[in-house]
């Protein structure tokens, strides 16, 4: 999961980064209230979460709260990349005298972590690593080890920073090693990193990403995350226990185990090029026990998509044999009742497979086909959904 920049700095003082005063604020008034009690000047900056704010003119300076009102409004509503901002974050504004680049990442290819550093900050640092790599250093990290003081004035040599800002940079660094691990993150980046003129390092500018896999051991993360950005169809997905993503296309797939329903997608993509371009629609993995109930959520879930013109239900049957899945789907169907709307396709294989296919045969519902292959499967789904 991305952060908003605001959360990201929440996580950055919770942990001893050094960050200036903020608040949120989603409408002008707000926005002017704010600036109101940070005082003096402020910066007005459009909570999105994508890079490039600055350049795209979400990032505003303001000199006093009726300033700060204004900009506010002008930011509120702005479509950045297509992120409409509907949040700006208003924050002391920083004297600047120069910008630094810092970031701690999980390096997958490498299998390690990596710290990135730059005395060239602020810009892209896509720009820097492809103009000038030699101005951004590039430090494994040991995940056993982690970023200690000695580790730090290390990267911080090697990145050639200024004496005068030396050991502030490398207390952000062990401070932010802190962040990336105790709160599960793939990635902490800081960018800008700013000297101000008088000479204090802060962190202007915060991109957190964390990892949903701890999510277990991380019970406060939960009120991170973007309710009105989430799917709702994944969001009762997940609540469910299933594993959905949704995708461009119409026919909804249900399979079982994450390889089946990789391979479900290719084979329908495959046969949809014959059908006018027809794709798949979402992947759902209902996992090893394909009971009524959980048949029924999932297809409840997919017939919920308006994308979704036809469904494919592939399953092998393995531990769950294949009458086990028949019988979840005739029930899920009987619970669906009139809800169930949409053409589905079944192939059962595997396991019991011709008591499986002798129970959908007796219950013959209208909606439902069976077919013997998957390539002969996928290409009625696709078919059906062209219609
Ligand atoms: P991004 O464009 O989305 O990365 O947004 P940033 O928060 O990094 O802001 C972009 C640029 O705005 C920074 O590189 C700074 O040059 C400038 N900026 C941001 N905050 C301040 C501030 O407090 N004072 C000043 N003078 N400039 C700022
Ligand atoms: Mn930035």
């Amino acid at each position: 999961m991305d952060l908003f920049e605001y959360q990201a700095r929440d996580l950055f003082e919770k942990h001893g980064v050094p960050v200036l005063a903020a608040a949120i604020a989603t409408t002008a008034d707000e926005a002017e209230a704010a600036a109101t009690k940070i005082g003096g000047k402020v910066v007005v900056k459009a909570q999105v979460k994508v890079g490039g704010r600055g350049k795209a003119g979400g990032v505003k300076l303001a000199e006093n709260p009726a300033d700060a009102r204004e900009k506010a409004g002008a930011i509120l509503g702005m479509d950045i990349k297509g992120h409409v901002v509907g949040t700006v974050m208003i924050a002391a504004a920083a004297p600047i005298e120069s910008e630094y680049y810092l970031a701690i990442l999980l390096d997958r290819s490498n299998r390690t972590f990596l710290v990135m550093a730059s005395v060239s900050g602020g810009m892209d640092i896509e720009e820097v690593a492809h103009t000038a790599p030699e101005k951004l250093a590039k430090i494994p990290v040991s995940a056993v080890d982690g970023i200690s003081a000695l580790k730090a004035a290390e990267i911080v040599a090697a990145a050639n920073f200024p004496a005068d800002v030396a050991d502030q940079v490398a207390n952000v660094l062990v401070k932010l090693w802190e962040v990336f691990q105790s709160e599960d993150a793939t990635l902490v980046e800081v960018n800008p990193l700013v000297k101000t003129k008088d000479g204090k390092v802060i962190a202007l500018d915060g991109k957190v990403t964390l990892d949903d896999n701890a999510e277990f051991r991380q019970p406060d993360h939960e009120a991170l995350i973007d309710q009105g950005a989430e799917n709702p169809l994944e969001a009762a997905a997940k609540e469910k226990g299933l594993n959905y993503v949704k995708l461009e296309g119409e026919v909804g797939i249900i399979g079982n185990g994450a390889g089946l329903v990789m391979s479900t997608l290719d084979v329908v993509a495959y046969a949809g090029e014959k059908h006018g371009g027809v794709r798949p629609a979402n992947f759902l993995d209902i996992g090893g026990g394909a009971s009524a109930q959980v048949m029924a959520d999932g297809l409840s879930i997919i017939l919920g998509d308006k994308d979704v013109k036809s469904v494919f239900v592939n399953v092998f049957g393995g531990i769950t044999a294949c009458d086990a899945v028949a019988t979840g789907i005739v029930q899920a169907l009987e619970l669906l009742g009139p809800k169930a709307t949409k053409p589905i396709v079944v192939r059962l294989d595997g396991n019991n497979v011709i008591e499986g296919r002798a129970i959908l045969n007796k219950a013959a519902h209208p909606l439902v086909q069976q077919l013997d292959t998957m390539d002969g499967a996928a290409d009625r789904a696709a078919e059906l959904a062209a219609k």
